[in-house]
């Protein structure tokens, strides 16, 4: 049995090209498993249609912790002085990227802390290493920088950059970024885009003080910004931050939001976040990939450093061989007969965003 009224909502939020926010929260906050089967059916739909079975791959190379912001919510927070810090240097970070590579894997993911040692010709080289040595797509993830950095790395063959907004709540934001500025983060999703980078953004569900309301425009925003990927994941509490007391998020909220992200945004690629997998000891990811989700990202991390990128405790698979993720993935994707696929999985937008002009 379907439930009529919440097909006949989950439809609507589909169709309008400015969704109303009440809707969007009033399917964020179903309950019963009725309506949830009809929303998650749905969005299941809208993600056969508009994206297909195929479930994209990006290896992760998380290459350095060292950070130096004090998110309330993060493990790797510059006062964390309990955390041994790490930083690969460009030959582990090659290293890392071959094996990615001979895995087959189109895309890697550089993803560090906000490292202030990290020069941006640093970044720049090992970039042009990797782009001529691997027929590979290159996505960074290492917070914000100005746009000259942006540029360089745009030069030197980066194609994706990934940049959550965490939340799109401003008075959220700046309580849980000490010395941020929302207004900045959105300056700099806006360089990335100009430059002409396939942008990924997300946002972090359950945070201390978020309403079922923020996380509906937390999800407006994200069609609003025709973003290329959108990252979702459950808030995990870590012992060294501020918010060590605090719930963590839900993990079926997380699957309703990537849900309504599927539904509003259409073709956006959606992972299912390895908090997603972790969250209470228990792995989700599959059920992501069977309410929206489209992408995995396997770990590519050497051993002696992936435990020490903890951004928040129970991480999975830290204690695996490298790459063995993808087998796992694979037996993910048959389970529920979707097919793994090793392309670039580059964006599906149809509509480009590359203006490449001067400020
Ligand atoms: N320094 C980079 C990468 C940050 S780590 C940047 O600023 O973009 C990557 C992501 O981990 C963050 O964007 C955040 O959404 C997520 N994260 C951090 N702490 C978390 C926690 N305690 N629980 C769940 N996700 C967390």
């Amino acid at each position: 049995m379907a439930s009529e009224f919440v097909k006949s909502v989950a439809q609507r939020v589909y169709q309008s090209v400015r969704p109303a926010a009440a809707d969007v929260e009033m399917l964020l906050g179903l309950e019963g498993e009725v309506d949830l089967r009809s929303l998650f059916e749905f969005s299941d739909w809208v993600r056969r249609v508009h994206v297909g079975a195929d479930i994209y791959l990006r290896g992760i190379v998380e290459f350095s912790n060292y950070c130096g912001r004090g998110c309330l919510y993060c493990g790797l927070n510059r006062f964390n002085a309990r955390l041994g810090r790490y930083r690969m240097d460009v030959e582990e970070i090659v290293a890392a990227v071959e094996a990615v590579a001979k895995a087959g894997v189109g895309t890697v993911v550089l993803q560090s802390g906000e490292d202030e040692a990290i020069d941006a010709v640093w970044i720049e080289r090992a970039v042009r290493r990797i782009k001529g040595r691997f027929d590979i797509a290159v996505t960074l993830s290492i917070g914000e920088r100005s746009y000259e950095d942006y540029e360089l790395w745009r030069q030197a063959g980066a194609d994706r950059y990934l940049l959550k907004i965490e939340t799109s709540n401003k008075r959220l934001y700046e309580s849980l970024h000490p010395g941020m500025s929302f207004e900045r983060r959105l300056e700099c999703l806006g360089y990335l885009r100009r430059l002409g980078y396939q942008v990924g953004c997300g946002n972090l569900v359950g945070l201390k003080g978020q309403t079922v309301r923020e996380l509906a425009e937390d999800i407006l925003f994200f069609k609003e910004a025709d973003f290329d990927m959108i990252g979702i994941g459950p808030f995990i509490p870590h012992a060294q931050t501020d918010l060590k007391d605090a719930d963590a998020g839900s993990a079926l909220m997380a699957l309703k939001v990537i849900a309504l992200t599927r539904i509003v945004t259409r073709n956006a690629h959606l992972p299912a976040t390895t908090a997603l997998g972790s969250v209470g000891g228990v792995d989700h990811r599959v059920r992501a990939l069977e309410v929206g989700a489209n992408v995995m990202m396997p770990n590519f991390t050497p051993g002696p450093f992936r435990k020490l990128y903890e951004i928040y405790p129970g991480k999975r698979c830290v204690d695996e061989p490298v790459g063995c993720c993808v087998g796992c993935m694979k037996m993910m994707a048959e389970s529920i007969g979707r097919h793994l696929s090793l392309a670039r999985g580059d964006s599906l937008k149809k509509e480009k965003h590359t203006v490449i002009s001067a400020r």
